[in-house]
């Protein structure tokens, strides 16, 4: 996360962690997932992170945010895109 949504009093769990948070050039499937893995854990204990996602998600950030990878976010805006062009096919068809 950066520090763009945060309070100047806050104090969000991964302070000092940013290394776990963002992807370095070249890492390899298997670092990746280790080290989302630890980011997300940091993220389970944040008080911040309903409004880190929701931050990550207006804009579009990278990285992992709110407990939730860039794919994970990436994914859950598609399924909520789809679902809402079911809903509008779902009342035409009726
Ligand atoms: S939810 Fe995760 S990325 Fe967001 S401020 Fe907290 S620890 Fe950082």
């Amino acid at each position: 996360m950066i520090t763009s949504f945060v309070a100047p009093d806050a104090s969000p769990a991964c302070t000092g962690r940013w290394d776990l948070f963002f992807p370095p050039d070249g890492e390899q499937e298997a670092a990746r997932a280790v080290r989302a893995r630890r980011a997300k854990r940091l993220c389970a204990a944040c008080p911040l992170a309903a409004d880190c996602l929701a931050w990550a998600v207006e804009h579009s950030e990278a990285g992992t945010w709110g407990g939730f990878t860039e794919d994970e976010r990436r994914l859950a805006r598609r399924r909520e895109a789809d679902r809402a062009r079911y809903r509008v096919q779902g009342r035409r068809a009726a």
